[in-house]
């Protein structure tokens, strides 16, 4: 939890009835809970996809989507490709043929 929330919710506790000191904890969890979604969703986005050689497509570290590089170099898109075999994948959307760019 951010210091200054944690520092303004412990300020507020000794003005609280000791009867209503749960809907405190309840609120520490709920602020807790919200800022680690949001922490989660700004490390997906900011997750630049990376070009990988084995399947010639772009992933990004988190995820398992292999993604058109057609598309994310023309459009920025991030479209997720289809698996035909271990070394073509189909885009759904440019119809392109992707295969690994690494060479042996
Ligand atoms: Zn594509």
């Amino acid at each position: 939890m951010s210091a200054k929330i944690s520092a303004l919710l412990n300020q507020l506790a000794p003005h609280i009835p000791e009867e209503q000191q749960p809907l405190l904890d309840q609120l520490r969890e709920e602020v807790t809970q919200l800022i680690t979604s949001k922490d989660n969703v700004a490390a997906e986005q900011s997750s630049i996809p990376v070009l990988d050689k084995k399947s010639g497509c772009y992933r990004k570290a988190n995820n398992a989507s292999h993604y058109c590089p057609q598309c994310f170099d023309n459009n920025q898109n991030l479209v997720a490709t289809q698996r035909i075999n271990s070394k073509l994948r189909v885009c759904p959307q440019c119809r392109e043929s992707i295969k690994p760019t690494a060479k042996k």
